[in-house]
């Protein structure tokens, strides 16, 4: 079971939290629970650190106390036993005495690299599984808490994004975690941190946690791995945006998978590789009403459905970048040169278009790397006869229409074109894997909405 940043955003809801899991340890489930960071904790470590780089030493105090109060409150509402609350407010303060440490030392180096960020949004998690598992104890189950290093969870080190070593990690798991289980002891293992195989903190990319609890599966042979979170599942769209979205019942590995690569934001994009192998169920769920069944996402889903477009995604915090250049048209070798530049400088392209004239490519990228990729771009590749001109747009968002019968079906990019023409927006740029799981289109943010909602009345979604 994973619970989420909402899940156990305060002292009530972690009791929530303990209650599900009591009530399914009674019925005779053994459980591993993977638990996130309290609601916009890592947001609000990442800003302290970034804080600190800045040489902001009475910042530091300050949000030392912050993530004392807010943890120290939400562990008084979640335990009532007063010696188990005592310890777990002990493990509080020595936690936060640590982070006040490291961001102190950031402070003095003026300087924070992927490796020290890792470390810092490491607190997150490292402050909540203790409260987790105090609320666990306080309904009378046997519980130990563990980090990711701690349990076992050994990944590369490419900081912010490192991906497990499955065979170390399962061995390691087994060994640490598992007898724990045969005694009836509930482990409870922070989401989202790991550690490279010399010990040092990693974390395994936002909202990794999902990834943690899918990895916790595979090693135990889990019969299903729950991932509890706000919502009642895996839904035609963010109901955030398009209220009237509807809960997907079934979902393959491959859809589910294309969906949360696609922004569908309530599954981290790597969670399933883990278990598609293994076969292991995965099951979306929502805390606030767990008499519903959630979303289920399996190698064949039972139902067979007929609809070809699921489901719709919105993605912001994305900019475009456009490369012009008459010369690569006919040169080989040209494309290659600019994912080069972006590669090395560890920029992830989510999303490429160009035409057959070959004297234009696009590229959609994260927001917040537009500046260092804009500028390793012109370093690189201005002024050496291949590319012209670099120019980009950082007000944009992708929209992701998502399907598995679209594979086929004709007429579906003509329905979302006329529809986003109907509303007299213009589309800036369009992609379709070869996969025909999905069309993608770049619009201007402020329309972003309005097509999504568009399109979702057009395939009507909300009677999915
Ligand atoms: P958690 O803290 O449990 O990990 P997240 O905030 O990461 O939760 O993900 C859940 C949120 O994802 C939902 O509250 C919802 O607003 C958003 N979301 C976006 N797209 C979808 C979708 N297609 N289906 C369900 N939720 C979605
Ligand atoms: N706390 C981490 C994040 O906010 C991981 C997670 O919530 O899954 O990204
Ligand atoms: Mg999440």
């Amino acid at each position: 079971m994973k619970f989420g940043g909402t899940s156990v955003a305060t002292g009530e809801r972690i009791r929530n939290v303990a209650d599900l899991v009591a009530e399914n340890s009674k019925k005779g489930c053994k459980i591993v629970v993977a638990v996130s960071a309290l609601d916009g904790t890592t947001d609000e470590l990442f800003e302290a650190a970034e804080g600190a780089k800045k040489g902001n030493e009475t910042l530091v105090r300050e949000f030392k106390l912050k993530m004392l109060r807010k943890h120290s409150e939400a562990a008084s509402k979640a335990i009532r036993n007063n010696e188990i609350r005592k310890e777990v407010e002990q493990t509080i303060e020595k936690t936060t005495d640590e982070l006040e440490k490291v961001l102190t030392g950031i402070c003095y180096v003026g300087e924070l690299t992927p490796k020290s960020t890792d470390y810092v949004l490491s607190f997150g998690e490292r402050l909540s599984a203790p409260i987790v598992c105090g609320a666990i104890r306080n309904l009378e189950l046997k519980a130990q808490w563990f980090t990711g290093k701690e349990a076992g969870i050994v990944t590369d080190s490419n900081f912010g994004e490192a991906s497990p070593l499955m065979n170390v990690t399962v061995h390691q798991l087994k060994e640490r975690i598992g007898p724990l289980l045969e005694r009836n002891v509930i482990p409870i293992v922070t989401g989202y941190i790991a550690a490279t195989q010399d010990g040092v903190v990693t974390t395994i990319g936002r909202g990794g946690s999902d990834y943690t609890s899918t990895i916790l599966g595979v090693a135990f042979a889990a019969d299903e791995v729950w991932i509890w979170t706000d919502v009642d599942g895996i839904m035609t769209a963010d109901p955030k945006i398009i209220p009237s979205a509807k809960t997907l019942p079934e979902l393959s590995y491959q859809e589910a998978a294309e969906m949360a690569i696609f922004g569908a934001k309530a599954m981290h994009p790597r969670a399933l590789e883990p278990v598609i192998k293994e076969k292991i169920p995965v099951r979306i769920r929502n805390v606030f009403h767990p008499e519903n069944p959630g979303t289920l996402i399996t190698e064949q889903p039972n139902t067979k459905s007929k609809e070809a477009v699921k489901a719709i995604a919105l993605i912001r915090d994305v900019a475009m970048i456009n490369i012009n250049g008459a010369s690569m048209v006919g040169a080989p070798g040209s494309y290659a040169q600019v994912f080069d530049v972006l590669g090395k400088n560890n920029i992830n392209i989510m999303m490429i278009s160009t035409a057959i004239s070959e004297s234009n490519i696009s590229l959609v990228i994260r927001r917040d790397l537009l500046a260092r990729a804009i500028s390793n771009l012109e370093i690189a590749l201005l002024g050496r006869g291949l590319v012209n001109e670099v120019t980009s747009e950082d007000d944009v968002s992708v929209v992701a229409v998502m399907g598995a019968n679209m594979k086929g079906t004709l007429g579906v990019a003509s329905r979302i074109f006329t529809t986003v023409a109907r509303k007299s927006i213009n589309i800036r740029m369009i992609a379709q894997g070869s996969s025909e799981l999905n069309i993608s289109f770049v619009v201007k943010e402020r329309d972003g909405e309005a097509v999504a909602r568009a399109i979702h009345e057009e395939f009507k979604l909300d009677k999915i």
